[in-house]
């Protein structure tokens, strides 16, 4: 009998777009004989679409609306074997979803709440790195209530760091709602901004110098693997959104061009936040690497990362020996796999 799967897209958070080209290639990628596919659209709205509105959308790239009420939409999970949560952000990739599927009974691709939800938000991750012994920036966190109440105090958190440093929502992904701020003059526009997709806000100091990026696979529950190392380069201030998903704006070295020692810490540091912050299924870690000093830093982890034919997390695995189809089926054996 074939596995039945239920693929969700879209979502509503800023990486609704993101989500549903992924969506496209999974829909594409997995093997027919073996699965039986639904794809569900969430719109930007919170509401799941059905199935004949979802392919609808993904044609067209979006969904501004339409569609169910979230709870009668995933009451029809119980009907599929597996879900694959393919969600970026906020009520996707954070542990709401996970929970909901938790509740329901129903297996599903990649980290419980647990993971989700301690991964998404930067602020809760970095504590995690800390605790665990991983390298990474000196920040600073700050609410939204603190910054409309006492905004000299939060403008003095940004000092103790020094310029330049990044203000980015906690919980976001894709660098939407991020900006490298350059000096005083423009911090305040960078707290309004990311203070507008989150409550909770990280500042953080830049690296020493621009860094290289460089960006791990982790495959498995209890017993995670680590791919090659892989690194991005580009021509931009940082790895901005309009880098990340302009065509050609950004270049993909697998594997990284970095030395056999920094490529095995940067794969056992992944390991470690992997498993600190209880993650499974999947992810992809995000790290600092500054050629001056040799140090390495990591930057963030990301639960639900891109998963078109062409973006890093696949293609890492790709050269691992693992096909795109072949991937996406040991992801959902992971998420059958009793632990
Ligand atoms: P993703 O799409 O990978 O989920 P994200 O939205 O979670 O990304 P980050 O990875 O935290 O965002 O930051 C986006 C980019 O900003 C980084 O890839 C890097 O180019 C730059 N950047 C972020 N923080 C720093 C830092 N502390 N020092 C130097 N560059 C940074
Ligand atoms: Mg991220
Ligand atoms: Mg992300
Ligand atoms: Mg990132």
């Amino acid at each position: 009998m074939k596995t039945r799967i239920l693929l969700l897209a879209g979502g509503q958070s800023g990486e609704h777009e993101v989500s549903i080209n992924s969506a496209k290639s999974v829909l594409e990628a997995l093997p027919k004989d073996q699965f039986e596919i639904t794809t569900r659209v969430i719109s930007k709205q919170g509401r799941w679409l059905g199935a004949g509105e979802s392919l609808q959308a993904l044609s067209s790239g979006a969904a501004e609306s339409g569609g169910e009420l979230m709870l009668a939409g995933a009451s029809s999970a119980g009907e599929f074997d597996v879900v694959f949560p393919l969600l970026h952000g906020p009520m996707g990739e954070d542990g709401t979803v996970q929970g909901l599927l938790t509740l329901g009974g129903i297996p599903f691709v990649g980290s419980g709440v647990l993971g989700s939800a301690a991964a998404m938000d930067k602020i809760m991750a970095k504590q995690v790195f800390a605790a665990a012994g991983l390298p990474q920036v000196p920040y600073a966190a700050a609410l939204r209530s603190e910054w409309r109440a006492a905004p000299d105090a939060v403008r003095a958190r940004a000092e103790g760091l020094g310029y330049p440093l990044f203000v980015k929502p906690a919980n976001l992904g894709s660098s939407v709602g991020i900006s490298k701020v350059r000096h005083p003059g423009e911090l305040d526009a960078a707290l309004n901004l990311a203070f507008s997709y989150d409550r909770r806000v990280i500042l953080e100091a830049m690296t020493q110098g621009k860094p290289r990026e460089l960006e791990v696979g982790i495959l498995g529950n209890d017993a995670p693997r680590a791919s090659v190392v892989g690194e991005l380069s580009f021509d931009a201030e940082f790895y901005d959104y309009d880098t990340k998903y302009t065509e050609g704006r950004a270049q993909m070295h697998i594997p990284a061009r970095v030395p056999a020692e920094i490529a095995e810490q940067v794969r056992e540091y992944a390991l470690t936040a992997y498993r600190a912050l209880d993650c499974a299924g999947l992810a992809r870690v995000d790290f600092f690497y500054l050629e001056d000093s040799g140090t390495v830093f990591i930057n963030e982890l990301n639960t639900m990362p891109g998963f078109t034919t062409t973006s890093m997390y696949p293609k890492l695995w790709e050269a691992s020996g693992l096909s795109y189809s072949e991937l996406v089926a040991r992801l959902v054996e992971l998420a059958l796999e009793a632990r």
